[in-house]
């Protein structure tokens, strides 16, 4: 499997229908026109990989449609030097978007599977994130906290605090809040305690789990 002209185009053209639904940002928007998401998917999806929609991955998750992507993407206002936290690296592509960006990410996953085989797959592509961790994301990851932005890509019944305390001063949140449909919304940290809510209309993701990493598959 490998990238082709035929795969440029079909990228250009998602970057065209994003800018049709309302994505702004240059570096979000270069950054889809760039990683392979064709890559990301099993095979049996190859033809429909630059459709915006989700898929299913290993381990009964879904890659994010691109649209999502994006607009999380978006919302987190980070740019190359800036440090984010992304949780549920999943396949791996909303990782590779932030890498390519030139953004410093560290990402977290509960699925063993997942962890493993995405951890292998990401640099073989060219995108290094700073770490990869196997782990509960909804305790965040204190030792390289604050992050200018923590981005969620797992449904969220509530806010886990523990995300809220690991941004900085200015660091943004973009989680999407609520079990069946959620809500995303945005928190800007305005001081040590303070903080802005912003929400921006109803998405549809798989559930973030606390408690435990997994190894099941
Ligand atoms: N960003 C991914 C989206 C994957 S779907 C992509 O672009 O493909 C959401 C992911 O969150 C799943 O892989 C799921 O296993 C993971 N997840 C759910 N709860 C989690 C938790 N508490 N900590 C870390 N990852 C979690």
């Amino acid at each position: 499997m490998i990238d082709s002209p035929k795969h440029e185009g079909m990228r250009y053209r998602l970057v065209e229908q994003l800018r049709q639904k309302g994505i702004q940002d240059e570096s979000t928007l270069a950054a889809i026109g760039v990683v392979p998401r064709h890559l990301f998917l099993d095979s049996g999806f190859l033809d429909h990989a630059y459709e915006d929609k989700a898929f299913p991955i290993a381990a009964d998750q879904t890659i994010s449609q691109p649209y999502t992507v994006a607009f999380q993407t978006e919302l987190l206002q980070c740019h190359a030097g800036h440090k984010v936290l992304e949780i549920g690296t999943g396949s791996g592509y909303q990782t590779a978007v932030l890498c390519h960006m030139g953004i410093d990410v560290y990402s977290i996953e509960r699925q063993q599977t997942l962890f493993k085989k995405t951890s292998l797959f990401l640099p073989k592509l060219g995108f290094h994130a700073k770490k990869l961790i196997f782990g509960d994301g909804y305790k965040g990851f204190p030792s390289a906290a604050p992050f200018d932005g923590i981005i969620v890509t797992a449904g969220a019944p509530e806010v886990p605090k523990a995300l809220l305390t690991q941004l900085t001063i200015g660091g943004r949140l973009v989680i999407p809040v609520g079990t069946d449909e959620q809500i995303m919304t945005r928190f800007i940290r305005t001081g040590v305690k303070s903080f802005d809510k912003q929400t921006f209309g109803e998405f549809r993701f798989v559930p973030l789990l606390s408690d435990r990493a997994s190894s099941e598959s």
